[in-house]
């Protein structure tokens, strides 16, 4: 159990999309547990392996607020099978420190992945929530992908990164989301 270093917007690792896991072996629970203790020793409510320098596909979340029970959750080799709905959101992310900007998202999402005991599941997560945020935030990670790639206003984004002294948008990593954002309610 560690508390790791969690990688800032500009290291390597955070682009590079992350290898799928074959089998829950020592090394993964170990990795998972490193994820939760440094996860919860920022106050995040997900992290991603490639955010402490694993470019495995496995991320972690618990999206309980303060008056909850704590919800851990383990996602690994995790596949978004259905999304619909778009929905705003503002979004920070642990190796951004302190920059949040505005997002779409997707409001609805089903969700298939293995958990810590390697046994597969299928989650359903309606509305918009933090928690269905939060699986599509961190999974992206695990492809390259950062929030600021969803950015609704490229402008308002590229200031809050500056303000934070982190590096620029990179203009090819935009998403293209038009379609999606033109369904936000
Ligand atoms: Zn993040």
């Amino acid at each position: 159990m560690a508390v790791k270093r969690v990688l800032h917007y500009g290291e390597e690792s955070l682009r590079e999309p992350s290898k799928e896991v074959h089998k829950v072996s020592k090394k993964i629970s170990d990795l998972i547990r490193d994820l939760f203790d440094t996860m919860y020793a920022q106050n995040g409510v997900g992290l991603a392996a490639p955010q402490i320098g694993v470019n495995l596909r496995v991320f972690v979340v618990d999206a309980s607020t303060k008056d909850d029970p704590m919800d851990p959750m383990v996602f690994i080799n995790p596949k978004i099978i259905k999304k619909s709905g778009a929905v705003k959101s503002t979004e920070g992310c642990l190796s951004f420190p302190e920059a949040y900007t505005d997002v779409v998202r997707y409001k609805d999402i089903l969700v298939k992945a293995t958990n810590e005991h390697g046994k597969q599941f299928v989650m359903e997560v309606k509305d918009g929530t933090l928690l269905a945020r939060c699986i599509q935030h961190e999974n992206d990670h695990l492809d390259g992908i950062l929030f600021i790639d969803h950015c609704l206003n490229r402008f308002e984004a590229e200031e809050v990164l500056q303000k934070h002294n982190l590096p620029s948008i990179e203009p090819d990593k935009l998403l293209d989301e038009e379609e999606l954002k033109s369904q936000i309610c």
